[in-house]
C-alpha cells in the first residue's frame, strides 16, 4: 500500500516537473528558476546577470537575449524591459517571463522573426525591479479590486518616485543654454536613493540603452514622457498639462506601436478611463516627479515609455493566459522599433572610434552620445534629417540623412582633428576647410569631454 502511495506520489511530482502550469503567478524563488530555466535551454544565446539587491537582500535578476551574450557589438542596439517597479503590479513580471519563454522557445524552433530579433539586438529583461514588494502583495494574494500591499518597497519608498530630478535642470537649460541630454547626477546621489532605484542607475549607466520600457498595471495606457509637468511644484498634484519632449511625435509612435499591436488597448476605453489611441503624455494624465522614464531620457540615450497593462493590478492566474495573447505581439513590434531611424559609427582619421562624441539633429533639442565603440544609435520618425556630430578636439562634420520606414539608415562620421585645438597658439588658415563643415559653435575642449559641451538648440 505504501509502495502504492509512493509511485503515486512520485508519478504525481513526475508529472509536476513535466508538466508545470505554464500560466501561474511567480514566488520569487519560482521567479529565479524560470530564469534559469530558460538559460538551460537556450544557453548559447542568453546569459543571466544580478544588477543589485532589494532592501531585503533579493536578487534583481535580469535575462539578457543575445547571439553573444555578455558582449556589446558595435551597431547592434540594447533595449530593455522593467516589470514589477511596484511590488503590486504583476502582470508586468509574469508578462516579461512568459516572453523569456517564448523568445527561448521561438528560437529554438528556429521561427525566422525571432531569431532575426536576437541575431540583431541584446535584449535585456528585468522581470522584477522590486522583489520585496512583490513578496508582500502576493501574500495578500489577487483581490478584486482591493488596496493591496506590496506597491513600495521594503522601506515603504515608491520607486517611481525615487530617481534624481533632472526635469527642472533640464527646463532651466532649455531657456538658459546647458546640456539637453545625459544631465549629470546631483552629487552623493548614491545617498538619496533606494537599493533598487542605485542599482538600476548603475544599470542604465553601464549598457548604451536605446529603447525601454517600464511595464506596470492598474490601467491600461501607453504612457510617454514627460511624466512631470513643468508646473509641477507650483500646481496641485493633480495639475494635468501636456508636457511633451522634443521628440514628442516620436515618442507617440513608439506608444502607438504597443497599443495597436496590443489586443485591446488602442480602443482606448478601458478600466473606466479613455486615452485616444490608448496612449497619453504622462504629465497630461497626471504629473509626477522623479519617475523612471523622464531620468532615462535625461539621463541616458535611452527613450522609455510606460505601460500600464491591467485594470486590476494583481489579476487572477486563469486571466494571465488571456493577457500574455494580448500583449505577446506588442512586446515583439517594441523591441523591433529600436532597428528605426539612424546608426552609425564616429571615428577619427584612424579609424579610432570617438567615444562620448555627439550626435545632434536639426530642430531636436536632444542630442545622443556615442557608446564605448564609437557606436551611436538615434531612433527618428522617417524623414530627412540635418544630423551634425561633434567631439572635442574634431571639427564637427554635417551630413543630410534620409530615414526610411524600413531599417535603421547607416550614416559613419569620420572627423578631423580640429586644427585650431590641436594647435591653439597658432592661427590655423581656414581650420576645417575640405570637410563638409557647416557653421556650428566652436566646442571648449574640457576635461570629460563631450557632455559638458554647450548644446545646439532648434534650427
Ligand atoms: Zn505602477
Amino acid at each position: 500500500m505504501s509502495d502504492l502511495l509512493s509511485a503515486f506520489l512520485h508519478l504525481l511530482l513526475l508529472f509536476k516537473l513535466v508538466a508545470p502550469v505554464t500560466f501561474r503567478h511567480h514566488r520569487y524563488d519560482d521567479l529565479v528558476r524560470t530564469l534559469y530555466k530558460v538559460h538551460n535551454q537556450c544557453p548559447y544565446v542568453t546569459r543571466i546577470y544580478s544588477i543589485g539587491r532589494s532592501v531585503k537582500g533579493r536578487h534583481l535578476y535580469v535575462l539578457e537575449f543575445s547571439d553573444y551574450p555578455g558582449i556589446h557589438e558595435a551597431l547592434e542596439p540594447e533595449v530593455k524591459y522593467v516589470g514589477n517597479m511596484h511590488g503590486d503590479e504583476v502582470l508586468g513580471r509574469e508578462l516579461l517571463l512568459q516572453l523569456s519563454e517564448f523568445l527561448c522557445e521561438e528560437f529554438r524552433n528556429q521561427n525566422q522573426r525571432i531569431t532575426r530579433l536576437i541575431q540583431e539586438t541584446r535584449i535585456h529583461i528585468l522581470p522584477s525591479m522590486n522583489p520585496d514588494g512583490y513578496e508582500a502583495a502576493a501574500n495578500q494574494g489577487p483581490k478584486v479590486p482591493g488596496h493591496l500591499v506590496g506597491r513600495n518597497n521594503a522601506n515603504e519608498v515608491d520607486l517611481n518616485r525615487n530617481f534624481p530630478d533632472l526635469n527642472t535642470y533640464f527646463y532651466y537649460n532649455e531657456k538658459h543654454g546647458g546640456p539637453n541630454h545625459h544631465l549629470p547626477l546631483p552629487d552623493n546621489w548614491e545617498s538619496q536613493v533606494e537599493p533598487e532605484t542605485e542599482a538600476v542607475i548603475r544599470w542604465m549607466r553601464s549598457f548604451n540603452f536605446v529603447l525601454s520600457a517600464n511595464l506596470h498595471g492598474g490601467a491600461v495606457v501607453a504612457n510617454y514622457p514627460y511624466d512631470k509637468s513643468p508646473g509641477h511644484r507650483f500646481r496641485n498634484a493633480h495639475s494635468t498639462t501636456n508636457s511633451p519632449t522634443p521628440d514628442d511625435k516620436l515618442f507617440q509612435k513608439l506608444a502607438k506601436v504597443y497599443s495597436y499591436a496590443h489586443g485591446w488597448m488602442h480602443q482606448g476605453w478601458n478600466c473606466g478611463d479613455y486615452f485616444p489611441d490608448g496612449i497619453t503624455n504622462g504629465a497630461s494624465w497626471y504629473s509626477l516627479s522623479k519617475g523612471m522614464q523622464d531620468f532615462n531620457y535625461l539621463h541616458t540615450n535611452c527613450f522609455e515609455i510606460t505601460l500600464e497593462l491591467s485594470c486590476n493590478k494583481f489579476p487572477r492566474q486563469e486571466e494571465l493566459q488571456r493577457e500574455w495573447l494580448g500583449n505577446r505581439e506588442a512586446l515583439i513590434q517594441f523591441l523591433e522599433q529600436v532597428h528605426h531611424g539612424i546608426k552609425g559609427m564616429v571615428l577619427d582619421e584612424n579609424h579610432h572610434n570617438l567615444t562620448g562624441a555627439v550626435i545632434s539633429v536639426s530642430g531636436i533639442n536632444h542630442d545622443v552620445t556615442a557608446g564605448e565603440q564609437g557606436d551611436y544609435f538615434r531612433l527618428l520618425l522617417p524623414g530627412t534629417y540635418t544630423v551634425t556630430a561633434t567631439a572635442p578636439g574634431f571639427d564637427p562634420l554635417t551630413e543630410n540623412v534620409i530615414v526610411h520606414p524600413g531599417k535603421p539608415t547607416l550614416v559613419n562620421f569620420y572627423l578631423k582633428r580640429s586644427i585650431t585645438q590641436v594647435n591653439p597658439a597658432k592661427k590655423a588658415p581656414g581650420g576645417g576647410q575640405g570637410s563638409r563643415v557647416k557653421a556650428q559653435p566652436r566646442i571648449t575642449k574640457k576635461k570629460d569631454g563631450a557632455r559638458k559641451q554647450p548644446h545646439r538648440g532648434p534650427a
